[in-house]
């Protein structure tokens, strides 16, 4: 297994530390109970020098995320964003991956986490292609997970919560041991939900589909932009229920997601999608999301915050 690339700074409830020396207490609730919120967001290296993509809306969903499990930030909005570029500028990066995250932190081990501090931590490091170098042009092959995603109402999907991520792990390990590159994940309802890290939209007869919101999925950013660029491509993309079967029929399927970016998919359960290789439309879009992240193109939406 590769190293996890170190910087040099990470910020800690306001402080700057040394990599090394962001550390916690064993007996911290979030170790024991996955009782954190996070975020992944990406910092592109553009022709306008490093900006960070749809800083806002993960600051949001972070903030959203916390809400639902009854965890206070201590920080109002800006400040937490103000505090991710300062720490992309700490570590003089040009491009690069952001993890803030929010966890209970040491104080009791009862079940019951409101007498436990809420710390934020905010760490950046360089981060490439997440499914494989030629995951973006050739595709990556995935399997049908023989786990479902959590049951509405059990662990909210609509939370990017560190416990969420037991489902996510047990999906992603059994891919990889079947040899795929990542696995998709049904809902309880059998219906297509997304992958362990992931949003998936499917595409047959130049119509673009993707599972609402209400099938189990984490509302993904990468998801939000595929789906702007694509309307603004002319194209129109319908949220709705997708059976399992619909994917070995599609046209073109590709993965949403801040870490894997737009990947097309070309095999699903060992069946070849289309012609097996990145389709039209999925170039189209993923195009247009690399133009756009990379300041090729305008920033019509104004997804991009300069970190200088
Ligand atoms: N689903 C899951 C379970 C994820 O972990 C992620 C990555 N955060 C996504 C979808 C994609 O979300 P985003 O585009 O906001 O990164």
């Amino acid at each position: 297994m590769p190293e996890m690339p170190k910087s040099n700074i990470i910020w800690s409830n306001g402080e700057n530390l040394p990599w090394d020396d962001a550390k916690i207490h064993v007996l911290s609730h979030v170790v024991h109970y996955g009782s954190s919120v996070f975020e992944g967001i990406r910092c592109y290296d553009t022709k306008r020098g490093p900006a960070v993509f749809r800083l806002e809306d993960h600051i949001k969903r972070l903030y959203d995320s916390a809400k639902i499990y009854r965890m206070e930030i201590p920080y109002p909005q800006q400040e937490f964003m103000d505090a991710v570029l300062a720490t992309i500028r700490a570590n003089d990066l040009k491009s690069c991956y952001i993890r803030p995250i929010v966890f209970r932190g040491y104080g009791s081990l009862g079940v019951d986490p409101m007498s436990c501090p809420v710390d934020s931590v905010i760490a950046v490091w360089e981060w490439g292609e997440y499914l494989g170098a030629d995951a973006l042009e050739k595709g990556v092959s995935v399997g049908i997970s023989s786990w479902n995603r959590m049951a509405p109402n059990t662990i909210p999907a609509l939370a990017k919560a560190g416990g969420n991520y037991l489902n996510s792990q047990l999906v992603r390990i059994e891919a990889n041991q079947n040899g795929f590159d990542e696995g998709i994940v049904l809902g309880v309802d059998g219906l297509v939900s997304e992958g362990s890290g992931e949003n998936i939209f499917v595409i047959k007869n130049e119509q673009i589909y993707t599972p609402a919101s209400h099938y189990g999925i984490l509302p993904g950013i990468t998801r939000h932009s595929a789906i702007t660029l694509a309307r603004d491509l002319g194209m129109r993309v319908e949220q709705r229920g997708i059976p399992r079967e619909f994917l070995y029929i599609a046209d073109e399927v590709f993965f949403t997601g801040t870490a894997a970016e737009i990947s097309p998919i070309t095999k699903i359960d060992h069946l070849q999608i289309g012609d097996g290789k990145r389709g039209p439309i999925t170039e189209k879009i993923q195009k247009l999301f690399f133009d756009v992240v990379t300041g090729e193109v305008e920033d019509p939406h104004g997804w991009l915050t300069p970190v200088y």
